[in-house]
């Protein structure tokens, strides 16, 4: 009752797009009537969490914050969210976003822009806004939200909180509604490390739904500080002296550094060459997926079908596609069947491929060497809304630092470092080896 209470006081944050009232009540008094029985309850036993609207919820509506999905219930439940009621958790509603995880303001949503609770003329990133913003104001004490560039890690750093995107395949995407299948992870938002721990814990590990959930035995997460240690750290030269980073911001991280150093860690600038061109790549690569993932949408099988009559088939698809989709997917899909088609596909496509692994290849050259890397989340505080909706290339460059670890395939947190003068949250985002979840939330946790 004190979560839906919160949820109706901050409608105009528009953070939910449905509040799942009656049996988010229900589940609490089933779950008061076991404890009465002496039951024993799940790890989660009540832990109120948010859901992402790109992740399928059985018997409710889940629609990517786009038209074309208007009015699609979920036939089954994503693997994560199995888990999470196994745990006798309460999803309480499903959280607003940019259409189709599209996006780093949540502007790009059917259903309008989520604000920041902070400063409600700022966005609060995306495209998981609303899981950020949920969790930001206290809606609800956990989300997931989906992290195919950034939009975990991104959004918790605008909304001052924790934002964590595991390795590649550590949380099965069954169920997820597919971006970019060889970036698309399940991502955990939370206000401290222990929660999000905690529901990794449960939602990770093996899946037969999923053949990419990586087989690896899910560790032990359960946070236990170890304050005395001291980590061999290192950031990338190339990102605290690129350009676009803000030059306050700038500062305290150099002084952030120190204060690590002094603190007993060391802290080491590695150089890493290929910063430029990993937004580049991310964005032939994603994009080249999302046209692919995305020709499903043919207004026959889901969701939205344009009402006009007597079309052949072709124009039908166009027609139902044209009505659906926003204007950002529809940028991309064509974007990703250029980089596709015949002529290009070598030039784009196998480029970007190339890249990535050149990417891949140093990265973990540098993380063989080191305990984790430290690095800006994003180059500057919360965007004013609007500010960047005009200009899709300044908006892409901004995901420079978080597309990093979607193309490695490496875990990665972002977590609340300092306050800007201009009053906004920024974070660190921290990065260490494949599934190394362990190691990089006990590092976060020095940090916090
Ligand atoms: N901003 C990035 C994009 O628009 C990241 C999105 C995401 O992680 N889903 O692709």
């Amino acid at each position: 009752r004190y979560y839906l209470e919160k949820i109706a006081r901050a409608g105009h944050l528009n953070a939910f797009l449905e509040v799942y009232e009656t049996e988010a009540l229900e589940r609490a008094a089933a779950l008061d009537a076991r404890i009465r029985n002496g039951e024993q309850l799940g790890p989660l036993a009540g832990v109120i969490v948010g859901n992402k609207d790109v992740i399928c919820y059985k018997g409710h509506k889940v629609s990517a914050a786009s038209r074309i999905l208007e009015g699609f219930t979920s036939l089954y439940s994503a693997t994560a969210i199995e888990r999470l009621l196994a745990a006798d958790a309460i999803i309480i509603g499903n959280l607003n976003c940019d259409e189709f995880a599209m996006g780093s303001t949540n502007e790009n949503s059917a259903f309008g822009p989520v604000l920041n609770a902070e400063d409600t003329t700022r966005v609060p990133g995306g495209s998981s806004g609303g899981s950020a913003v949920a969790v930001q104001a206290g809606l609800c004490q956990v989300s997931l939200g989906s992290d195919t560039g950034g939009s975990v890690r991104q959004p918790a750093d605008f909304c001052g909180i924790v934002g964590l995107k595991p390795t590649y395949g550590r949380i099965s995407r069954h169920g997820l509604i597919a971006y970019a299948s060889s970036f698309d992870q399940i991502g955990i938002f939370g206000r401290n490390i222990a929660d999000v721990a905690a529901v990794l814990q449960v939602i990770a590990g093996p899946d037969d739904y999923d053949s990419t959930a990586a087989q690896q035995e899910v560790p032990d997460f359960q946070f236990r500080p170890s304050h005395n240690k001291s980590y061999k750290l290192a950031y990338l030269k190339d990102a605290l002296h690129h350009e676009g980073l803000d030059t306050e911001m700038r500062g305290a991280f150099t002084s952030f550094f120190e204060e690590l150093e002094a603190a007993g860690h060391s802290v080491t600038a590695a150089d890493f060459a290929y910063l430029d061109y990993v937004v580049p790549a991310y964005y032939v690569l994603t994009t080249a997926e999302a046209s692919s993932n995305l020709s499903r949408y043919d207004g026959v099988k889901y969701g939205h079908r344009t009402g006009q009559q007597d079309l052949d088939l072709a124009e039908f698809y166009k027609k139902s596609r044209s009505e659906g989709f926003g204007k950002e997917v529809k940028r991309r899909i064509l974007l990703g069947t250029f980089v596709l088609s015949a002529g290009y596909y070598d030039a784009y496509y196998t480029k970007a491929q190339q890249v990535r692994r050149l990417v891949v290849d140093k990265l973990s050259e540098i993380l063989s060497a080191y305990d984790a890397i430290l690095m800006p989340t994003v180059p500057s505080t919360a965007f004013k809304i609007g500010e960047k909706t005009s200009d899709p290339i300044a908006m892409y460059l901004a995901d420079i630092y978080t597309v990093l670890a979607n193309l490695a395939g490496v875990p990665a947190i972002s977590v609340p470092l300092r306050r800007h003068s201009n009053g906004m949250p920024f974070g660190v985002q921290i990065i260490t080896r494949q599934f190394d979840e362990v190691n990089l939330l006990s590092v976060a946790d020095h940090v916090m």
